[in-house]
Order: C-alpha cells, then structure tokens, then sequence
C-alpha cells in the first residue's frame, strides 16, 4: 500500500508517517530528511541546497525528484511507501504519477492534514526547541508557509477529486489523527 501525507509544514505528517511504517512495514519517503542527509554528508548537491533549505525555499524540482527516483524504483519498497512531504509542486505530483506508472504501482491513499497557521507557528516553535532544525526560527517559518500556500496548495486540486483522498482536521491530538486515518485505511 502507499500512502501520501500531504499539508502544510507543521501539520504532523512525519508523526503519522512513522506512525504508519511501523503498522505497515513500510518505507517513511520524507525528502526533508533525505535533502538534510545531503547536507549532513556534505555532498554536490548539500552544497548547493543548503542556503535554500535554511532560508524556508523550496529546492529545485529536478534534484527532488532525481533522489525521489531511487526510492520510488527500489524493489525492496514496492508498495510500502510512505510520502512525507512530497509531491510539494505539480510538476512533482505528475512525476510521482508518472515513476509510479513506470513502476506498476499506484497512490492508494491521499491524507491532506488540514491545519491554520497560528496551530502551525505553535507547534514549529516547539519542535525548534525539541529538534533545533535551523529552517524553524519565526521568519523562515512564515516563509515555509507562504511558499507551501503558492505552491504547495495547487496539487490539491490535482488530488481532491480521488475517491482515494481524504482530508483530516490536523489540529486534532496526535491520537486522534491516527485513528481517523486508521478507519480510511480499514486495516
Ligand atoms: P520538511 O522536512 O518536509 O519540512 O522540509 C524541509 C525543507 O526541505 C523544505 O522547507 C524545503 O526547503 C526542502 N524540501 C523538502 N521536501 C521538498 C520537496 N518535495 N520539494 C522541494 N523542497 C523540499
């Protein structure tokens, strides 16, 4: 089965996410953690995301999908993966439409954590306390947000006409989320 979260940053989609790999035995696809993995081993293309990441911008669309790519096509993964913050742009929706089709596989379900942005600066502000990540100080927050708002929010309309997608009232306790996604999933 997979799974993408999709909603604003901050809306909990990484708790849900390992929530559900370990229910399905399945593979968290989180490019946040994957680009940050750059960074951290100093690679081409850590150097060349690292000021993007940390001033709250998207990074380009081909290096995304291009480390997406090995994820998608791993056979280890095959219909065990779990989206986590991606697809972020359209142009990523239709390349994951596209690499799962190449794959014979499909989207099964599409959970959109609805949340405002006053629960998302609340709960960013305490995760850069717990998490100390450099992208969470006020301003590149606000920044993440306008960015998710201009291009994040279009793939909706991409997905919100799928039997297949749900969406969730993200501001709802962590538990709760989880047993509102437990009932779609019916497993
Ligand atoms: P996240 O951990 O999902 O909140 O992502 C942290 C940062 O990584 C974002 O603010 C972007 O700079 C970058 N990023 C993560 N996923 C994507 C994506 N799918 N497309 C473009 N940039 C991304």
């Amino acid at each position: 089965m997979n799974i993408v979260l999709f909603g604003p940053p901050g809306a909990g989609k990484g708790t849900q996410a390992r929530y559900l790999v370990k229910k399905l035995n399945g593979f968290q696809i989180s490019t946040g953690d994957i680009l940050r993995e750059e960074i951290k081993k100093d690679t081409d293309i850590g150097k060349k995301i690292i000021s993007n990441m940390n001033e709250g911008k998207f990074v380009s669309d081909e290096i995304v999908n291009s480390l997406l790519k090995n994820h998608v096509c791993d056979p280890r993964k095959k219909e065990k993966l779990i989206f986590d913050g991606y697809p972020r742009s359209l142009r990523q929706a239709k390349n994951l439409d596209l690499l799962l089709n190449e794959s014979n596989q499909k989207i099964d379900f599409i959970f959109f954590l609805n949340v405002n942005k006053e629960t998302i600066i609340e709960r960013i502000k305490k995760r850069k306390i717990l998490e100390n990540r450099s992208d969470d100080d006020l301003d590149t927050i606000l920044k993440r947000y306008d960015t998710y708002i201009e291009t994040t929010r279009p793939v909706l309309d991409h997905y919100s006409k799928n039997l297949n997608f749900h969406e969730i009232d993200g501001s709802m306790e962590i538990d709760q989320i989880t047993n509102k996604i437990d009932t779609f999933l019916n497993v």
